[in-house]
């Protein structure tokens, strides 16, 4: 493991707690789980709750926060929409792209997910850009190719070095079915070639790849041993302080 590849637990809180919500989950979630130099954890909250976190996080340097999505263009008539360089403004420091909440709802395609990652990285923000097969593109055995379009087409945009990725199996989002330990892994090996193939074996070595779709407490000790996991994006069980707070304090194997 290199310096970047120090364990990541993010909380994707999607369209869920508003600044009010957000003050709470904190001061109860800093009160349990303290700060650790062996991991990073980053928050996703709506970007109308940013100030809110960075407000009650004042005394903890070491939450981030990010937002959940921006805009391909840098600014324009887009109503409803917000600027990687805005959400950068307000104090973010990461910001997700291609979740496949945003591919299937709002028509997010690669080219697009490239775009955003490419203002996310003008804005000084760090990405994670999320892939993931659905369950159709699966029992097709659809899996590596699917992969490695989604790896591809961000990487003819942007320096590999500058991403985080996370695999999220769409069949696993917010459904209760985790991929197994072993899915995880083969997962992770094919996004790491997909790198591989697009940047080089140096690069792949190096990415920072997390899973996600239904990760919690009781799961994340054997998804957190799988091999090429880096760490976790999780959606339901980081609403609750007490549960992402467990997922936070997992103990970690060397290596
Ligand atoms: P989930 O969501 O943990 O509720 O499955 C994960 C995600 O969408 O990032």
């Amino acid at each position: 493991m290199n310096e970047s590849q120090t364990p990541l637990f993010a909380a994707n809180w999607k369209m869920f707690k508003g600044p009010r919500q957000t003050k709470e989950f904190l001061d109860s979630f800093q009160s349990i789980c303290e700060p650790r130099d062996d991991r990073r954890i980053v928050f996703f909250p709506p970007s109308i709750s940013v100030e809110a976190f960075l407000r009650a996080s004042s005394s903890r340097p070491d939450l981030e926060v990010g937002v959940q999505d921006v805009h391909q263009e840098v600014e324009g008539a887009h109503t409803g929409a917000l600027s990687a360089q805005m959400a950068a403004e307000a104090g973010a420091t990461w910001a997700l792209a291609g979740h496949s909440e945003r591919r299937r709802e709002f028509g997010d395609d690669d080219a697009i997910v490239a775009e955003k990652t490419s203002r996310i990285l003008e804005a000084g923000l760090k990405p994670i850009v999320c892939i993931g097969e659905t369950l159709e593109e699966r029992e097709a055995g659809r899996l590596a190719a699917v992969l490695d379009r989604q790896v591809r087409t961000v990487l003819s945009a942007v320096p590999a070095e500058r991403l985080t990725w996370a695999y999220e199996p769409v069949w696993a989002i917010g459904t209760g079915r985790t991929a197994s330990p072993a899915d995880a892994a083969e997962a992770h090996g094919i996004v790491r070639a997909a790198i591989e193939a697009g940047a080089g074996s140096g690069m792949a070595e190096v990415a920072v790849i997390l899973y996600g779709g239904s990760v919690k407490p009781n799961n994340i000790g054997e998804l957190m041993a799988a091999p090429g996991v880096n760490g976790v994006l999780v959606g339901g069980a980081s609403l609750d302080p007490e549960a992402f707070a467990a997922i936070c304090e997992v103990s970690l194997t060397p290596g």
